[in-house]
């Protein structure tokens, strides 16, 4: 199966073009003055020596220089930006010159630490750093066709294979991403040496021995690391008392769970936080961090696509099966764990103290795409949608300059959209998700076609003969779906077509799932004809009826509560516009809802109105708006009357 790039796929899509220019001609600019603002770019100038001051920001802060010069390439290459393009080019050549002569970059040993590095795999994201430079060197070369970034990367990308290739099995980081770096630099590169360390970096996890006492050892020396950096800011501010007013944004509010810091304790040091518990070939349920969880898996997948191997498909098939049928929110978020900013236990999924961050779901966007392309089965396409209009949308605002970092299903107070975080690693991630958007929705070979997405779209793609084929749809609003196929010759060849676990007819008569939505219910249809080159048109409509979804009985927090969904949307009830309720407590009557498309609510959307059993209004938004209008309360689970 081929996949395309995402600028041979033109979108003109009444819900997607609005938010795509938003992310590009927004939120991409609004992240770049954010970064300046919290001296983050500023870090590299003191790396280069080119100015004076105080390293601030975590020691991953570089990350999200990267990934924002990452997002903007990707943005880059859909619409060729001449003020995007000069910010790029001041980004990379600061780098270039930031960057130490073997290839290293990482400013936080740079500026502290100077004879010091890969000392602290496992807690300071040294390697996590570097892959997020990797990645943007790809995407910008990609995007441009030029190697002045990619050089600078193959240069770091030539010293990971000089250090860590064959290397000890304590030689892995702690938060998986350089190996989705070195798998795409391998895809562009041929060199067999980027992607046979990727596959050592990840089979080394889980094999570190003693590992409680390697990571206390690790955890020691981050302290002392830490304390040392405490102190020389100390003495910084006391040589310029002006630079005393300077505070990086405060953290996300999280509602935080008994006894959180002995839990996350527990967690880190038998290494399932980091899955670091146990070989990668045993690693069968989604544990830890979310997000680290989901770049392994993405790796591991793409790793697949390159060498296959059952056996590793089989352990990745029941992770993902473990994942959606016990430890996924009904929006697609993952992470049940605040203190750990990752899973639970089954069906452990309180709504209130949900972490569910926006790059967790981004994270399984990428692993889903990746195993769509390896099975050919529907339920991961069907998935990506799930969590793309749900769990990642929601954690970007209307106007592309706020963010959600968590993104919990019921909220009494305290969760706001924000301009920025302390940790803003979500906004690019989001804008280099959101500029890919093209790459997910159709893949093929020379036989065979397949429709993931119903965005509407058109694109020309490659079947031994040109074959041109347009999307129509208003998607989420409408379930409509013309798709028109014209090749340049007569061809015969196969389409399949997903035909979404939400639509009617794939309902499972029973609760399959902890959270009511179950992505195993979706299927391709297949249609097998011969098209010519007068064209021909497809016609689907998909039932986007409202539907009830109930908690799993076992699931904490929400049990015997309801959920609202329509199509491939979650809906939510907002304090704002529900003044007179309280919506914590309403008991829904089911017989009373209807939608409505009310276009000048929050850029146009479909609502739901409800009536409560004492006979006043509700009105759902889809979840993924909520937080638009100030600080609100927010709840999915309702009650519904029986
Ligand atoms: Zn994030």
């Amino acid at each position: 199966m081929k996949e395309l790039r995402a600028r041979r796929v033109g979108i003109n899509d009444s819900f997607w073009s609005p938010r795509l220019e938003v992310n590009a001609e927004k939120a991409i600019f609004h992240q770049w003055r954010q970064l300046e603002a919290t001296l983050c770019i500023d870090n590299f100038r003191i790396a280069a020596g080119e100015k004076n001051g105080f390293r601030e920001g975590f020691f991953f802060s570089d990350s999200d220089a990267y990934k924002w010069l990452d997002a903007a390439s990707r943005i880059y290459a859909l619409q060729a930006d001449p003020e995007l393009a000069s910010l790029m080019d001041s980004l990379i050549a600061l780098l270039g010159r930031a960057q130490m002569e073997d290839g290293y970059l990482f400013t936080f040993n740079q500026i502290h630490f100077p004879n010091q590095r890969w000392i602290n795999l496992q807690i300071e994201h040294e390697l996590y750093c570097h892959g997020h430079f990797i990645e943007a060197g790809v995407s910008h070369y990609e995007a441009t066709g030029r190697r002045d970034l990619l050089d600078l990367c193959l240069k770091s990308a030539d010293l990971l294979v000089h250090d860590f290739l064959n290397a000890s099995n304590d030689k892995t980081c702690g938060h998986e991403e350089i190996e989705i770096a070195l798998i795409r630099l391998y895809r562009v590169t041929d060199k067999e040496e980027y992607l046979a360390l990727a596959r050592q970096f990840v089979e080394r996890r889980g094999r570190i021995p003693f590992f409680p006492l390697h990571f206390w050892r690790q955890f020691r020396r981050y302290h002392e690391r830490k304390l040392f950096v405490k102190e020389q800011r100390t003495s910084y501010i006391a040589e310029h008392p002006e630079y005393a007013s300077f505070h990086l944004p405060g953290d996300n509010y999280t509602r935080q769970v008994r006894f959180s810091r002995a839990r996350r304790y527990f967690n880190e040091f038998l290494g399932f936080y980091a899955q670091q518990h146990a070989p990668i070939r045993r690693q069968t349920a989604p544990v830890g961090h979310s997000v680290r969880f989901g770049y392994l898996e993405t790796a591991l997948a793409m790793i697949l696509r390159e060498r296959p191997e059952g056996a590793l498909l089989s352990t990745l098939e029941q992770a993902w099966a473990r994942m959606v049928t016990r430890r996924m929110y009904i929006t697609g978020g993952l992470g049940a764990a605040p203190e750990i900013e990752g899973f639970g236990g089954d069906y452990d999924l309180d709504p209130e103290y949900a972490y569910a961050e926006t790059c967790a779901s981004i994270a399984s966007l990428l692993w889903n795409w990746e195993m769509a392309m390896i099975t050919k089965k529907a339920q991961y396409s069907d998935l990506f949608e799930w969590q793309l209009y749900n769990a990642t949308n929601v954690g970007m605002g209307s106007h592309g300059d706020t963010y959600l970092y968590n993104n919990p299903l019921s909220v009494q107070q305290g969760v706001t959209r924000k301009e920025w975080y302390v940790v803003p690693c979500c906004p690019s991630n989001l804008s280099r998700t959101f500029a890919d958007l093209g790459k997910y929705i159709y893949s093929f070979d020379e036989e065979n076609l397949w429709i993931h997405q119903f965005v509407r779209s058109e694109t020309t793609i490659q079947m031994g003969v040109p074959v041109k084929i347009q999307i129509e749809s208003e998607f989420p609003w409408n379930g409509k779906v013309k798709i028109y196929i014209k090749p340049e010759n007569r061809k015969e060849f196969k389409i399949h077509i997903r035909i979404p676990s939400w639509n009617l007819s794939n309902q499972p008569e029973e609760q399959t799932t902890a959270s009511g939505y179950d992505p195993r219910q979706a299927k391709y249809e297949t249609i097998n004809g011969t098209y010519s080159p007068e064209g021909e048109y497809l016609e689907f409509n998909f039932d986007m009826s409202i539907r009830l979804r109930r908690a799993h009985p076992k699931v904490n927090g929400h049990a015997g509560k309801t959920a609202l969904t329509r199509g491939p949307l979650v809906y939510g009830l907002e304090s704002v516009d529900n003044a007179d309720v309280n919506i914590f407590t309403a008991q829904l009557d089911p017989s009373s809802l209807r939608d409505e498309f009310v276009p000048d609510l929050l850029s146009g959307c479909v609502i739901i109105h409800g009536k409560t059993t004492d006979n006043k209004p509700l009105k759902f938004i889809p979840y993924f708006l909520w937080a638009n209008r100030g600080a609100s309360q927010m709840t999915v689970w309702v009650n519904v009357a029986s």
